[in-house]
């Protein structure tokens, strides 16, 4: 199949790639690069483009320059196309779908503290980028559209497993903004007759994920925080449970997602077990200290996953005690992610507890 994934150079998007590459399928890759690292796909071969297809003003470029040195040169290794483009504005690269079998949608700018700050980034991106996305999956009639969604939609939900049929609820700009994208893919199926699915992601983690910028997901900190010998910083008591899926799992649940029959619907995408912050130290092993719970954040997030299992014949392979023990096999990857303190956490969180109730 000829693949195109938005946001390929990110955290779970570069496991997609992977996994799309392992089975023969041709993978172009957009992304700005803005939260991503052409480093996580180096281990492929990759082309960049060679002319401006993008109309990003912060970038004049528009397009990376090729180092000689760039990546790992070997014949055997597959190749993807990797565009450096912005897909909040319409542009050249929308063209970049023509005979394109499978787009999967993955770009999206995914913090919360930064979305209660900037919110028309945030709309930007994941709005305005998912319109932009959807317009040209239209125009050139793709086979097929899978939407990266949030479980954040569900805010705090009501029910525990929480099916896909439970209240959307969000708590903040991020988790809004990626609700108002499914809304839109959702839409599109309906009126336009794409061929597209939503999956909801619950708390995915493993190798490569998102070390830069803002407070993060719970591992990067943690295992930083493992690295430079410090404790690990737990919000509220440690109590709170979350579905930790591990994001081999996810690339499989998005890859059954394009080869399925299914149309116009949303699955769950988790672990089916929810998980305490306290077990994930005890695995990790070492002092923690306690933070103020946050508002807007649910005690607990657990998917109800039978939908999925049911439909696309999906299931979790990797428990968390296995995911974890992969994450300290490559604990080097987070020497290089900021070192969290609580008092470095409350400065950056402030808007959270000003905003959020
Ligand atoms: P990530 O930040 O590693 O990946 C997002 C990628 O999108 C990055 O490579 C970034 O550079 C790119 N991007 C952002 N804005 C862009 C733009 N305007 N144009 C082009 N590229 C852009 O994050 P991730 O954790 O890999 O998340 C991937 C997707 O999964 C996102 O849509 C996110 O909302 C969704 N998701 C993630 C989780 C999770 O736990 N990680 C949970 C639920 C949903």
């Amino acid at each position: 199949m000829k693949t195109l994934v938005t946001g390929g150079a990110g955290f779970i998007g570069s496991h997609l790639v992977d996994l799309l590459l392992s089975e023969g399928n041709e993978v172009c890759v957009l992304d700005n690069l803005s939260t991503g690292r052409v480093e996580n796909l180096t281990h492929h071969e990759i082309e960049l483009s060679s002319r401006v297809i993008t109309r990003d003003p912060v970038d004049s470029t528009g397009f990376l320059t090729p180092k000689k040195d760039f990546g790992i040169r070997n014949d055997n290794l597959s190749k993807i196309q990797f565009h450096k483009v912005d897909i909040s504005q319409e542009g050249e690269w929308q063209n970049l779908f023509e005979g394109i079998d499978w787009v999967f949608h993955l770009a999206a700018l995914a913090d919360i503290v930064p979305s209660i700050q900037r919110p028309q980034d945030y709309f930007r991106a994941n709005v305005d980028g998912t319109f932009n996305v959807l317009q040209a999956a239209r125009k050139f009639n793709v086979k097929r559209v899978v939407y990266a969604a949030s479980s954040s939609c569900y805010g705090i939900p009501s029910q525990y497993p929480t099916p896909e049929v439970e209240r959307c609820d969000p708590q903040y700009p991020y988790a809004l903004t990626k609700y108002m994208g499914e809304e839109l893919v959702m839409h599109w199926a309906k009126i336009y007759q794409l061929s597209a699915l939503s999956l909801r992601f619950f708390n995915v983690y493993g190798p490569r994920s998102r070390t830069s910028g803002t407070y993060g997901a719970v591992f990067g900190v943690f295992l930083a925080q493992k690295i430079a010998g410090r404790p690990y910083t737990v919000v509220g008591d440690g109590t709170q449970t979350r579905d930790f899926t591990f994001v081999s799992d996810v690339a499989a649940a998005v890859l059954a997602a394009a080869k399925s029959n299914q149309q116009a619907k949303i699955y769950n995408v988790g672990s089916g077990k929810s998980i305490s912050v306290n077990r994930i130290v005890e695995l990790l092993g070492g002092d923690k200290l306690h933070i103020p719970k946050r508002p807007g954040e649910p005690d607990c997030t657990f998917a109800d996953i039978s939908k999925i299992q049911k439909d696309l014949d999906w299931k979790p392979k990797v428990s968390i005690e296995a995911g974890v023990a992969e994450l300290l096999k490559n604990i080097d990857y987070w020497k290089q992610a900021p070192v969290w303190t609580a008092e470095k956490i409350a400065e950056q969180t402030k808007d959270w507890f000003r905003y959020l109730k």
